[in-house]
């Protein structure tokens, strides 16, 4: 099914995982969905490695996803190092999977590279790329609620944004954000500028001070005065800040919730025992 259908119809909730490094880790999280699936969610996506990393791992997650059988699957797809030919065949093999939903992005620049050595410089050409050659996809694309962090000015990403949506990008999955009222405003902005598609918000859980921090920063975005007071207090406690973290954690999706969200993407750290504390925390759609 493609995630436009249920959008159309309803708020998503979904997870995102990422691909073990290993076969104990590949093993691991196989158990995990089996966790997540009692969520019901709407769809899980798996995360690429940009410049092929692990890409092997993302098919062996996609494909277990498809055997469980539980809910529908959407992969990460990046344009870094990838030339058509390699994009033809890996998306190729996505389709023969029967892969309907792909997070089409460029992907971040490994450190020294120039450009993305591949065909497409930035997501939007990709977009159009898959639109024409894949139609049979329906393409996501990343946004970014507080600005990406290269981007020269808010008005430019938000026109860049315009044109992946232009070139075939039918909804949004947002860059963690803990700032609610930063992503209202984004959606007010976006909407002003003749952008349709909906927003997926992502969720990311504070339950490592440092991996917190490292996240939030490096991706340019806030930490509002009630996160920034909880990794002041628990910071040197990492057992006292995951207690508060999660507490935080399940506040911002009410407080989200509220706002009126589309879509709610729990990027779960494949943390599957923290993530059921905060989804547990929130009442959702637990199977009993
Ligand atoms: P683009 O849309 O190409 O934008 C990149 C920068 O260029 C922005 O500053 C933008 O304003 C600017 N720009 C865009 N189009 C143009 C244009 N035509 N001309 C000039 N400038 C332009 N990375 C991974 O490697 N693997 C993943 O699985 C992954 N999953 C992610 C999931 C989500 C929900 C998000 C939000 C990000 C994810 N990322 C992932 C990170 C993502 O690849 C990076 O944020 C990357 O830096 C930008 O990707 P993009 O598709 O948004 O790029």
């Amino acid at each position: 099914m493609k995630i436009t259908e249920i959008l159309d119809s309803r708020m998503s909730f979904s997870f995102e995982v990422f691909p073990p490094k290993t076969d104990a880790g590949m093993e691991k999280l196989r158990s995990m969905l089996q966790y997540y699936y009692n969520y019901k969610p709407d769809f899980i996506s798996c995360t690429y490695g940009a410049g092929g990393s692990n890409a092997g791992r993302n098919v062996e997650v996609c494909q277990a996803i498809i055997d469980d059988g539980v809910t529908e699957v959407m992969t990460h797809f990046t344009c870094i190092g990838n030339a058509k030919a390699k994009i033809n065949s890996e998306l190729g093999h996505y389709r023969s999977m029967g892969i309907e939903n792909i997070l089409a992005m460029r992907g971040d620049l490994p450190a020294g590279w120039e450009g993305t050595q591949g065909d497409f410089s930035y997501a939007d050409g990709l977009i159009r790329y898959i639109k024409r050659e894949f139609p049979d996809f329906c393409i996501a694309a990343a946004c970014y609620p507080e600005k990406h962090i290269l981007a020269p000015s808010f008005a430019a990403d938000i026109a860049h944004l315009r044109s992946k949506q232009d070139n075939g990008a039918e909804f949004l999955m947002s860059q963690l954000c803990h700032d609610v009222e930063a992503f209202k405003e984004f959606v007010y902005r976006i909407r002003d500028a003749g952008i349709t598609a909906p927003v997926v918000l992502g969720i990311m859980p504070a339950l490592d001070k440092d991996a917190i921090i490292r996240m939030t920063v490096s991706n340019g975005c806030s930490i509002p005065a009630e996160l920034a007071a909880i990794i002041g207090r628990y910071g040197e406690d990492p057992d006292e800040f995951k207690k508060a973290g999660i507490e935080y954690t399940i506040n911002q999706i009410y407080r989200f919730m509220e706002a009126g969200i589309e879509g709610l993407h729990i990027y779960t750290l494949n943390k599957w025992e923290d993530v059921e504390t905060i989804m547990d925390g929130c009442g959702i759609r637990k199977d009993v």
